[in-house]
């Protein structure tokens, strides 16, 4: 598989978990918000021309790198792709569980981190929210992850489409039915769950780091229940007002925004 060929699945995949979550949000909307979407669109672009500059294709040349060299866990045994592929996605989603930890342990993390829960309006585009920097620090550890774990080109593919769909739809402004939503938790993380995740008391925020599976918030005793029809007011403490985009790009600058 060509990079371009690598780019062009990925941004598909893209745009159809995108309108999956979108559709969602209009038939089950959770409240009544304005939408950050101007802001989080524009620091979108500016990520994805960031990012696009310095690495586009960058996780599918470790991947074949790793492959043609036999380095990592999964180039170490002839694993079919049945195998190969929904291991990679769980591998890659528990190292997405510990980068997101750290990025609420860690203080130089967080004051990029706080870019994406800066938003006091928490829709589907607040999926799209997030700061450059973050990012940034965020691809070696990605890369290093393809690598360790020996992620198949179609493993990667699949797990880019899968987390983008699941984060999507967790920042959604979603209602979800009852027993549905329990039945779903057990498993996946729904919109309830991470809306509890972005509240502004800090004491909710340290929980539910998931972004695909909840079982490694329950495992590791970071698990918070939260249901459709509990209000949660989200954003960040200190933060009054909506930001603009380039307020949000200064905010890594302005200090740590935490609450008590
Ligand atoms: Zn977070």
């Amino acid at each position: 598989m060509t990079d371009f060929e690598f780019q062009a699945i990925k941004s598909v995949g893209f745009v159809i978990a995108l309108a999956v979550a979108v559709g969602i949000q209009r038939l089950r909307p959770h409240r009544k918000l304005e939408g950050s979407w101007r802001a989080n669109s524009r620091l979108w672009a500016l990520d994805v021309v960031i990012l696009g500059s310095v690495c586009a294709g960058c996780a599918c040349a470790v991947s074949r790198w790793a492959s043609g060299g036999g380095v990592g866990l999964l180039n170490q045994f002839p694993a079919s792709a049945w195998l190969a592929i929904p291991t990679s996605v769980i591998a890659l989603d528990l190292v997405s569980y510990f980068w997101h930890r750290a990025n609420h342990a860690l203080p130089l993390l967080w004051r990029f981190h706080q870019a994406h829960h800066s938003d006091a309006n928490y829709t589907v585009t607040t999926a799209l929210r997030f700061h450059p920097g973050e990012l940034l620090l965020a691809l070696p550890v990605r890369l290093v992850a393809v690598a360790g774990l020996g992620v198949p080109i179609t493993g990667v593919i699949v797990f880019e489409v899968v987390f983008a769909l699941a984060n999507f739809c967790e920042h959604g402004n979603i209602d979800l039915p009852r027993k549905f939503e329990q039945a779903l938790g057990r498993l996946l993380v729904t919109p309830a769950l991470h809306r509890r995740h972005h509240s502004r008391e800090a004491r909710l925020l340290e929980t539910n780091y998931g972004t695909i599976f909840s079982v490694w918030d329950r495992l590791l005793g970071t698990y918070g229940e939260n249901r459709s029809d509990v209000r949660i007011d989200t954003g960040l403490p200190e933060i009054d007002h909506p930001l603009g985009t380039l307020e949000i790009l200064w905010l890594p600058a302005r200090g740590v925004f935490r609450g008590k």
